[in-house]
């Protein structure tokens, strides 16, 4: 008895994957990949977990969902029993920040780009969910913020208007890592949340200002997805200019929502890549990338026409007083 106890332990402790179950009853996949000396990559059912592990103790980025925490928190502890100090959460969305509360709990700082510090209090405010204050960074920033701990430089830096209006990238300069947040989804379309503040336009940017922080060796832990690189990220960053483009040029040739929506061949070289597959299909990412250009091109079209209008009246006005001089 005794030996099958042990043996049963000596399994739980070899083995880093673990299954848990949910609040909606479906089997959590938990994995936790070492990607240098101290980083870690932890992944689960929300966004990607990254962890600094190391002689000051433990720093971690984004928590997951709150249904989940436990389950993370033991992932961690597996690797090392030292507390979790400062937590940054790279924006407000659920699957990032569910864990907050109980981190706070065990006296982790969280730290966070401003806006979500504000988008999580309206989350609260409408209490649509049940949230508790404990969820709200204690710190937050409004353009950069660095860290000295396990013996590197952390770079916590804020891209403008992406994924949200609120998105944070994390650079360990020196084990060369970055955590992109949401502005990265490896392989697949990625969502934008324009109803907060994200931008396709804003999106694209964040992916070159993060080209040029890092180098072609640095290793990337994507919001979602599988364990990145330069290239990966580049690829992404290519993919979003050259559909914007495509769908561009359809809107100036008067092409409707509708239409565009079912132009597969504009998305096709992507979709054989599987860029479809995940959270946001061919369709709905076209969706979202004509309504992108339509705002642009609409706003462009509105300003046109009210430049149009102010001249006009202008002309009017001078006529006028020419035609009273012409009188007198
Ligand atoms: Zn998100």
């Amino acid at each position: 008895m005794l030996s099958k106890i042990i043996l049963n332990a000596i399994f739980l402790f070899s083995v880093l994957t673990v299954f848990a179950q949910t609040d909606d009853g479906k089997k959590t996949h938990t994995k936790v990949l070492k990607l240098t000396n101290n980083v870690y990559m932890l992944q689960g059912k929300g966004g990607n977990i990254g962890l600094s592990i190391g002689r000051d103790g433990i720093f971690m980025i984004d928590d997951q969902y709150a249904e989940n925490i436990e389950q993370v928190q033991n992932e961690i502890k597996r690797v090392s029993d030292k507390p979790v100090r400062f937590l940054v959460n790279t924006h407000f969305h659920g699957d990032h920040t569910g864990g907050n509360p109980a981190m706070a709990e065990t006296g982790t700082v969280i730290f966070s780009q401003e806006n979500v510090r504000r988008r999580l209090q309206e989350v609260i405010a409408k209490e649509t969910k049940r949230i508790s204050e404990s969820a709200l960074p204690m710190i937050t920033f409004t353009e950069d913020l660095t860290f000295y701990f396990n013996g590197e430089k952390i770079f916590v830096f804020h891209v403008h208007n992406a994924h949200t209006d609120g998105d944070a990238m994390v650079y360990f300069m020196g084990s060369n890592v970055l955590h992109t947040g949401d502005v990265f989804f490896n392989g697949k379309y990625p969502f934008i949340d324009i109803e907060n503040g994200g931008s396709l336009n804003g999106y694209i940017a964040g992916l070159e200002k993060a080209m040029m922080v890092i180098n072609e060796d640095t290793k990337i832990i994507p919001g979602h997805g599988d364990e990145g690189t330069f290239k990966d990220l580049r690829k992404t960053a290519e993919m979003l200019n050259t559909i914007y483009k495509r769908v561009y040029s359809q809107y100036v040739n008067k092409k409707t929502e509708e239409e565009v929506a079912k132009m597969t061949d504009l998305t096709e070289e992507y979709d054989r890549e599987g860029y479809g597959s995940g959270f946001i299909n061919t369709e709905n990412f076209l969706r979202m990338v004509y309504k992108e250009v339509a705002k642009e091109l609409g706003k462009d079209a509105e300003d046109r026409e009210t430049r149009n209008k102010e001249a006009m009246k202008k002309y009017k006005e001078i006529e006028k007083k020419l035609k009273e001089k012409e009188k007198n």
